[in-house]
C-alpha cells in the first residue's frame, strides 16, 4: 500500500526520507542532469558534539536537538530540495539545479539557522532570541556540512556521496559548524 511504501522510505524520529529513498532521488536528478544538463549538489551535514548533548542533558534532549535542527533545515531550503536522514545525528540534503556557488550560500544558510538553537537540561529548546533558562546551562546546536556538485557524465551517486563526506569529515577535524567543498 502507499502508506506501508511511505513507512519503508521515512525514518520514524524526523519523517525524513531513508538512504535508501534519498538515493532513488538522487538517481532520478542524475538521470535529469544528464537529460537537460542541469546541476544539482548534495549536502552532507552532521550535528556537531552530539554525544555531547545526550551525556550532559540526557536522550530527549539528543531527540530534541535532532528534531529542532530538522525543522530549521526545512524552513531554510525550497520544496523541491530533498532532506534525508543518513542515520543517527547525519544527514544530506539533494539540491536540485543548484551550482557550486548555490550550494555553499544555501549550506551558509542552512549553518547560520541552525546554530540559533539552543539545547538545555530539561530537554526543552529555547530559540536563540528567547532563552528561557540559565544559558550557561545549555549548549548552541552546530552542523558541520560537506558539499559538492554533480561533475556530468561519468559522475555517480556513490563518488558524489564519498566526496560530500570528505568534505563533511574535513569541516569536523578543522573546527566544526563550518562547511568544506570538495568541487
Ligand atoms: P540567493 O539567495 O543568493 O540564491 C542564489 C541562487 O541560489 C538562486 O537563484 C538559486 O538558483 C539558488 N538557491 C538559493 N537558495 C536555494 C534553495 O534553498 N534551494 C535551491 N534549490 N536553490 C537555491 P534564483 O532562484 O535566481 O534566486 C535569486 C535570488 O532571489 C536569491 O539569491 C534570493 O535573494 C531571492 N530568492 C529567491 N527565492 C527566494 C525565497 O524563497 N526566499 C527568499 N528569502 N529569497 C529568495
Ligand atoms: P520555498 O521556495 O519552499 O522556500 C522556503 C524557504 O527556503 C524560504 O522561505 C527561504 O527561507 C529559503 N529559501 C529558498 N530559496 C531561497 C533563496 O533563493 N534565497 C534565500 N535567501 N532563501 C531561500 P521564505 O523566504 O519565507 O519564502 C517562503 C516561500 O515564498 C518560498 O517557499 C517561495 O514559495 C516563496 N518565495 C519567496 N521569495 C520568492 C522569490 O524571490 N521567488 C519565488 N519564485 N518565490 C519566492
Amino acid at each position: 500500500s502507499a502508506a506501508l511504501e511511505h513507512i519503508a522510505s521515512t525514518d520514524p524520529l524526523t519523517r525524513l526520507y531513508n538512504r535508501r529513498a534519498f538515493r532513488y532521488w538522487c538517481d532520478k536528478e542524475v538521470k535529469r542532469s544528464q537529460s537537460r544538463g542541469r546541476l544539482f549538489s548534495v549536502l552532507m551535514i552532521d550535528l556537531d558534539h552530539f554525544k555531547k548533548i545526550n551525556d550532559r542533558f540526557g536522550h530527549l534532549a539528543g531527540d530534541g536537538a535532532l528534531c529542532a535542527a530538522v525543522e530549521k533545515m526545512q524552513d531554510s531550503i525550497r520544496g523541491i530540495d530533498i532532506l534525508g536522514r543518513w542515520g543517527g545525528e547525519e544527514f544530506i540534503l539533494l539540491l536540485p539545479g543548484a551550482s557550486p556557488d548555490s550550494a555553499l550560500v544555501i549550506a551558509d544558510r542552512l549553518r547560520l539557522n541552525v546554530a540559533k538553537i539552543m539545547v538545555g537540561a530539561t530537554g526543552e529548546l529555547h530559540r536563540l532570541e528567547e532563552i528561557l533558562g540559565d544559558p550557561n546551562d545549555m549548549m548552541r546546536v552546530t552542523v558541520s556540512l560537506g558539499v559538492t556538485t554533480y561533475r556530468g557524465k561519468g559522475d555517480t551517486v556513490e563518488s558524489m556521496l564519498k566526496r560530500a563526506d570528505e568534505g563533511l569529515y574535513e569541516a569536523k577535524a578543522t573546527g566544526r559548524n563550518r562547511i568544506v567543498a570538495m568541487t
